[in-house]
């Protein structure tokens, strides 16, 4: 069996986060190093590696993430002020953990375009 990613061990609760939502399919818990007052990763029980490698049989996980990005964000007081969604796919944009996860960035004004 493959090791687990990192972000399967936080969903299993292997390693500690402060986790702020979790359901059958997906959890979301504060970024260990977060860029704005409020920085979250969500991500998919499943571990999918990356964005790119999501095929149609991901179409109802994809969509469940993105309604819960509403949810969480409306949650956490973000959705008068905005916020932001990332996810960084492959070397160029600095995916450091291969399973999917979406960033959502608030709290403060954020700079577009990102570096
Ligand atoms: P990415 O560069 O898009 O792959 O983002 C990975 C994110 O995971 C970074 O923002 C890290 O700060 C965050 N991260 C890494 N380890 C942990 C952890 N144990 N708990 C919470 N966030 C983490």
């Amino acid at each position: 069996m493959n090791e687990k990613t990192l972000f399967e061990k936080i969903y299993d609760g292997e390693i500690p986060a402060a986790i702020v939502y979790k359901d059958d399919v997906c959890c979301c818990f504060r970024d260990i190093d977060p860029q704005a007052p409020v920085h979250l990763l969500l991500i998919p029980r499943k571990p999918l590696p990356s964005i790119e490698q999501a095929t149609p049989d991901d179409a109802a996980l994809l969509a469940h993430l993105m309604l819960k990005v509403g949810e969480i964000a409306r949650e956490q007081g973000l959705a008068k002020s905005g916020f932001r969604v990332v996810i960084n796919n492959g070397p160029d944009a600095g995916q450091a953990v291969p399973h999917l996860h979406l960033h959502i960035l608030g709290g403060r004004s954020l700079q577009w375009p990102p570096g």
